[in-house]
């Protein structure tokens, strides 16, 4: 569909966002015959596109999230959803009538309208807070294994944090690095045994605890860390080419903070069928307070939020 008639049109169901939520929600959304505009701001899939392995999700036993993330896709595009690759900067009512709907403003300051909408645009990673990170992001810097990996091959690498996404994704990199360790503020750490595990059976793995990164340091490229030791204080040198943050995940709500209740660190609040603070809202996946940042709860909320745009719109239309 054209540019132009997608913004001519008033959809049923407008979903931000194009990770497992909101193509969740796009499916049952477009199999219940709804008008379904998924707007995605880079490509569809979200995190799930960039993690090199998934193994958790029922019925798929073994793919790239890349892999599942296509074919998610063309799934709800053979039930008639339109995908749009843009960015949507602000998200307000169209009325004060809820039949009135919602306008979504976009990075080129059009708009789309829609009856409903659905916020599925979970969350972005954290930056590590050191000096140097902006200077060397995308020179050694880096918060995507899967796709910059590659790049380090019999480099020396750093991961830093210690859940779950820092034990999987340095595993991944261990097939690259000559050596990969990870820098963790503390001995305890969120990842479950299984993950760690897996990572510490690999000979080129080492663990540096109670360190943080204060400074990223390099030429054209990273050279260097300097970390600071969190108990005695102690600052040194250590040598890598390559420094993957894990650190976790900032909500992607700042495009309707204003219009919807959020907790203070901007995740939406939603209720057992994912409605939002504002009727003819609905949220799906790791957007959501205490979301468990899982590809198929992310899934299953968006279901559960299009079976209810239907009702709703069922109602409102009589
Ligand atoms: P996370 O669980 O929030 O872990 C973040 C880690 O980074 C923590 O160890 C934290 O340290 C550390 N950290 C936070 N801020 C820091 C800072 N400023 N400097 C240094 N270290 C810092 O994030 P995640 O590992 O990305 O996981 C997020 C969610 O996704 C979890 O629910 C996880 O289970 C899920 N996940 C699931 C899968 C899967 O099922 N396959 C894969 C990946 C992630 P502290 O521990 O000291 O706070």
């Amino acid at each position: 569909m054209q540019y132009e008639e997608v913004l001519a049109k008033t959809w049923d169901v407008a979903i931000i966002g194009g990770g497992p939520g909101g193509l969740g929600a796009a499916l049952y959304a477009a199999r219940a015959d709804l008008s379904t505009l998924v707007i995605e701001k880079q490509f569809t899939g979200g995190l799930i596109a960039l993690t090199h392995e998934v193994e958790n999700y029922p019925a798929v036993d073994l793919t790239t999230g890349m892999e599942l993330a296509q074919s998610m896709e063309q799934q709800v595009r053979k039930f008639g959803a339109e995908i749009l690759l843009k960015d949507v900067t602000r998200l307000d009512k169209a009325g004060e009538n809820p039949a009135d709907g919602f306008r979504l403003t976009l990075g080129d300051g059009r708009q789309v309208r829609a009856l409903t909408a659905v916020v599925a645009t979970g969350s972005a990673p954290r930056r590590i807070p050191a000096k140097g990170e902006q200077e060397f992001y995308g020179r050694g810097v880096s918060y995507c294994a899967t796709c910059d990996g590659a790049f380090f091959r019999a480099r020396r690498i750093a991961v830093v944090g210690g859940g779950e996404s820092a034990f999987q994704e340095g595993l991944f990199l261990t097939q690259f690095g000559s050596q990969v360790t990870l820098i963790h503020r503390r001995e305890g750490f969120r990842a479950t045994e299984l993950a760690m595990r897996r990572a510490r059976s690999r000979d080129n793995w080492a663990e540096k605890l109670n360190y943080v990164v204060d400074e990223i340091y390099g030429g054209k490229v990273v050279e260097g860390l300097k970390l600071r030791h969190t108990k005695t204080g102690a600052i040194e040198d250590f040598s890598v080419e390559g420094i993957f943050g894990f650190i976790g995940y900032d909500p992607a709500s700042a495009f309707c903070r204003h219009l919807v209740a959020t907790d203070e660190a901007g995740y939406v609040l939603a209720d057992s069928r994912m409605r939002l603070s504002v009727p003819g809202l609905w949220a799906a996946g790791d957007i959501i307070q205490g979301a468990l940042k899982q590809m198929v709860i992310s899934a299953g909320n968006g279901a559960t939020a299009a079976i209810d745009i239907r009702e709703y719109l069922a109602e409102m239309r009589g």
